[in-house]
């Protein structure tokens, strides 16, 4: 079953809306396999944002994510790495729909409180990087009240 890495920024944990954002995930029907808050070093943050080191906006992305604790998932479910973007909305928060996460709870691009994996190997590569040690292998017991088969 397909996984996504999503991750509650530091203006997500600062915010108290880490209850929020798990509950709509739970509520879709996805499956929470991993689960850790932590802080991140720099050079951790310049890894996990690779593929953007070359933008104007690198070290501000960089900075904002290392400036406190976030909440590191990975969520399990059919379609979770395109749906969890939807349910997270649009990158900059002006154009996020009311009813996703980040068109209820943000304003500006470098405050948009939560990021999700973009591709399905994106989200291999994240959860790599973010659980090294692996994640929990189990299966709900609603699962044939989620899925039909
Ligand atoms: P995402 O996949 O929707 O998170 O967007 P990207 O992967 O393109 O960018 C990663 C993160 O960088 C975004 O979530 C924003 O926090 C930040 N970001 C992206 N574009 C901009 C920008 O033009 N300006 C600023 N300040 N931040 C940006
Ligand atoms: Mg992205």
């Amino acid at each position: 079953m397909e996984q996504s890495f999503i991750m509650i920024k530091p203006d997500g944990v600062q915010r108290g809306l880490v209850g929020d954002i798990i509950s709509r995930f739970e509520n879709k029907g996805f499956s929470l396999k991993g689960l850790k808050l932590v802080s991140v070093d720099r050079a951790f943050a310049e890894k996990h944002y690779a593929d953007l080191s070359a933008r104007p906006f690198f070290n501000a992305l960089v900075q904002y994510i290392i400036s406190g604790p976030v909440v590191a998932m990975v969520w399990e479910g059919k379609s979770v790495v395109a749906t969890g973007r939807k349910i997270i909305g649009a990158t900059n928060p002006s154009d996020s729909a009311p009813g996703t996460i980040r068109g209820d709870f943000a304003i500006e691009m470098g405050r948009n409180v939560i990021h999700g994996s973009d591709a399905v190997e994106s989200a291999a590569r994240e959860i790599a990087l973010w659980f090294p040690e692996g994640v929990v292998g189990w299966t709900s017991s609603l699962h044939p009240w989620v899925y039909e088969k």
